[in-house]
């Protein structure tokens, strides 16, 4: 019998590598909030070169990345153009309308994906009656698309749309590295279309935690303002830094691997009597699935794999996740798919 759960929960359960920890311990330390730690410092400035932006601020989390990202770009009772599956309209606990002040101009689309048609249409007329529209923001990798990577050119054409209306323009890039490794994009192309982008290092990175936020210098003034407003200032961070500055050295071209792992994950699920799973729109490291209602439904499969040995997320009644990362093998990839056989096999009989 096998002895170790696989936990295809998400790409956030990964342990740091030995080599982080080491890279942890020996990170310079000052105090962030006196802009001394030198950790911190040269993350920032790696970022923003990264990405192509005058500046950068190291957060705790994504979303305070994506909600300091609202908060400096909008005044209360404006509206921001979003598609209706992004992590910040569905998982960051309405932060955008305690915190901003906002509501949403709602987007739809296959794969979290919308139009420069869309953006025109959901930009509120020049009326005392409206919101004002002052933002959209995008998600490159889309999470409940899929793991999904933006077209670029239908990417550049909304964010042109949007500028030219006077809007600012906000890429919420968790997964912004899976969307670069797969397509061979580099960050600041990515980036390029953006007044501001989030990324996380604790996703497939590995890192124990930490986003970044990049912009323009003034932007990113109004960040740290409201980091501090929001609580999110720490002290000896570098320990952080030092854990992303080696994700980004030694982590980061590995996230193929993981993309390799999801694709064939795809393919044996897919292979599986009542599920099916698309491959060819498996972008990138998350492998959604969707099983037969004779299955029954997702949370009780999940609850089944689980006893069998594999913790997995139900995203809705017959649509589960896998998420491949850092702490997954080639040999649990394979025996995840034989699990799950075994396990819907059992089910059906
Ligand atoms: C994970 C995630 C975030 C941020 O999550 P935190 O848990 O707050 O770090 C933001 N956007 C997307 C698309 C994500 O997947």
């Amino acid at each position: 019998m096998s002895t170790k759960l696989i936990d295809l929960r998400s790409d956030t359960v990964t342990q740091p590598t030995t080599g982080m920890r080491e890279a942890m311990m020996q990170a310079p330390l000052g105090d962030d909030v006196w802009g001394d730690d030198p950790t911190i410092n040269a993350l920032q400035e790696r970022c923003a070169s990264m990405f192509g932006k005058e500046d950068a601020c190291f957060v705790p989390s994504g979303t305070m990345a994506n909600q300091l990202a609202i908060r400096s770009q909008t005044q209360p009772g404006d509206e921001i153009i979003i598609h209706k599956d992004s992590h910040i309209v569905y998982y960051e606990a309405g932060g955008a309308a305690a915190l901003s002040g906002c509501s949403f101009a709602i987007a739809n689309g296959n794969r979290g994906f919308f139009t420069s048609a869309d953006v025109r249409a959901l930009i509120r007329p020049d009326d005392f009656h409206f919101g004002t529209s002052s933002l959209v923001s995008l998600e490159n990798t889309h999470n409940r698309g899929g793991g999904s990577i933006w077209p670029q050119d239908q990417l550049v054409d909304v964010c042109e749309t949007a500028h030219e209306f006077g809007l600012n323009t906000h890429l919420d890039g968790a997964r912004i590295w899976h969307a670069a490794v797969a397509s061979g994009t580099d960050a600041a192309t990515l980036a390029k279309p953006f007044d501001t982008l989030s990324a996380c290092f604790s996703k497939g990175l590995g890192c124990p935690a930490g986003s970044i936020v990049a912009g323009n210098k003034d932007t990113i003034k109004k960040v740290r303002h409201f980091r501090k407003m929001f609580g999110g200032t720490m002290r000896q961070s570098g320990i952080l830094a030092g854990a992303a500055l080696f994700a980004l050295d030694h982590q980061l071209e590995r996230l193929q691997t993981d993309h390799e792992h999801a694709k064939i994950l795809a393919n044996g699920l897919h292979s599986i009597d009542g599920i099916s799973c698309d491959a060819s729109t498996t972008d990138t490291n998350l492998v959604f699935f969707v099983i037969d209602k004779m299955l029954g439904d997702g949370a009780s499969l999940c609850r089944k794999l689980m006893d069998n040995g594999i913790m997995s997320e139900a995203l809705d009644s017959q649509k589960i996740r896998y998420v491949t990362h850092l702490d997954v093998t080639r040999e649990e990839i394979e025996r995840a798919i034989q699990i799950t056989a075994d396990t819907v096999a059992h089910v059906s009989n």
